[in-house]
């Protein structure tokens, strides 16, 4: 991993956040800070162009985009749109299907309380999967509260849905299918086109949830194929809190409701001050990952396969992420006979790395991706998910492998059931 600027501006604010919490003593956060990142779906650091970029907006040219009477309006205002042409550009999308957001949490819940309130009159009923992301599957469940009838498809071992039984499902009143593009916990990624078709064939609109693919997969066929999709900044070393929705027929601004009344900003579809440093910081985002794209896709999967096929080694490993089709940068690998919550906290000392979603950490219960793909409960705790980005080295995947090995051993060696298994 490289250091200089992004690991000092880390150092400082981890070890703050340790000393203050944590009551951590200065020693052991400064420990804590040297281990590993394996955890970048969860998010990404900004990179420092990212940051650069962002920071006349912040001091000098800090005017509202929406002040039309003097110059640091204008200055922000062209700001914005370049960024928004920078962004269309290299999403090879129309600027005008873009609304910008806090994040793919509220774009996801825009789309789906947007289209359930605009096709109301047409159906109340809605597709989605067992394994979507929590802020799908927590807006599904607030607009069954509302009436809405919501079918959860199944998911197979591997992940993926059966597109014979979204046809299946798929009635006269469904007005929208919503399905994840790629699995943020496994990296599994859904067959978009037959999704597409059939949707398309009900008369049903398509969301998809490609949080995810943004930087780690070429997009240019999604947009063909979806009628929204979501994106969010913080995934792709650009800052956090800044998201967008596309909406594919929104030359009018009427693609979607707004979720956020008030000022009229974005043709009155979602208000409010737009911010201008985050919405640059994520336009430098999109070109730079866009850039390096193919090189990236290459190397990314070296190393994911390099770090899958060193954790496969330990005995019994098994591996969740199973179908060629999948992010490049994800390994998701269960443990038997290894105590979950044993194995997590002891590694969070060296590696950063989680057991599903960040967003949903503060669960008590297995990942629902993995118990969804049928994974038994008690090896779903057992599962790691590592997710590699733009500083994971050749030497932080051997260490991983390392690490990893050896504190899975140790936990078996105090495990009664792995002395037994074989009796
Ligand atoms: N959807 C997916 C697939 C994600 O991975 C995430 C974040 O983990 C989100 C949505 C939510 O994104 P945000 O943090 O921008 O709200």
């Amino acid at each position: 991993m490289t250091h200089s600027y992004y690991n000092i501006l880390k150092l400082v604010s981890i070890k703050n956040y340790l000393i203050l919490t944590f009551n951590v003593e200065i020693d052991e956060a400064q420990q804590m800070y040297s281990q590993l990142y394996f955890d970048y779906n969860a998010t990404t650091p900004c990179l420092k162009e990212v940051v650069d970029c962002m920071l006349p907006y912040f001091y000098q040219d800090f005017g509202n985009p929406s002040s039309s009477h003097h110059p640091y309006g204008w200055l922000a205002k062209s700001a914005i749109e370049d960024a928004t042409l920078i962004i269309a550009k290299n999403l090879g999308i129309s600027p005008r299907s873009l609304v910008y957001t806090s994040g793919a949490t509220e774009s996801i819940n825009m789309v789906l309380k947007g289209i359930a309130r605009k096709m109301q009159s047409k159906g109340n009923h809605i597709i989605t999967t067992k394994s979507e992301h929590k802020a799908v599957l927590d807006t599904c469940a607030f607009l069954e509260e509302d009436g809405f009838e919501v079918t959860y498809l199944d998911v197979d071992s591997e992940g993926l849905i059966s597109t014979e039984m979204l046809n299946k499902m798929l009635r006269p009143d469904t007005i929208l299918v919503s399905i994840l593009y790629a699995n943020n916990e496994t990296g599994t990624i859904q067959p978009l086109d037959e999704i597409s078709k059939l949707t398309h064939e009900n008369g049903s609109l398509l969301f998809s949830d490609t949080t995810q693919a943004l930087g780690k997969v070429d997009l240019s066929k999604v947009f063909k194929l979806v009628d929204f999709a979501c994106f969010s900044a913080h995934k792709i070393y650009g800052p956090k809190g800044i998201g967008l929705v596309f909406i594919k027929d929104n030359e009018d601004g009427n693609g979607l409701p707004s979720l956020i009344q008030g000022g009229g900003q974005q043709k009155n579809q979602r208000g409010g001050t737009l911010n201008t440093p985050l919405i640059v910081g994520f336009s430098k985002a999109i070109a730079l990952a866009n850039d390096n794209l193919k090189v990236e896709i290459e190397r990314l999967g070296t190393l994911r396969n390099k770090l899958e096929k060193g954790l496969l080694k330990i005995e019994l490993a098994i591996s969740n992420s199973t179908t060629s089709q999948r992010l490049p940068n994800t390994v998701h690998i269960s443990f038997p006979y290894v105590d979950g919550t044993n194995l997590l906290t002891a590694l969070s000392r060296q590696i950063a790395l989680s057991n599903g979603s960040a967003c949903n950490s503060a669960s008590v219960e297995p990942s629902h991706v993995l118990t969804a793909m049928g994974v038994e409960r008690s090896l779903a705790y057992a599962s790691l998910r590592l997710s590699i980005g733009r500083y994971t080295s050749e030497s932080d995947i051997e260490k991983a492998i390392e690490i990893i090995t050896n504190e899975v051993a140790k936990q078996r060696d105090s495990n009664i059931l792995w002395e037994r298994r074989a009796l």
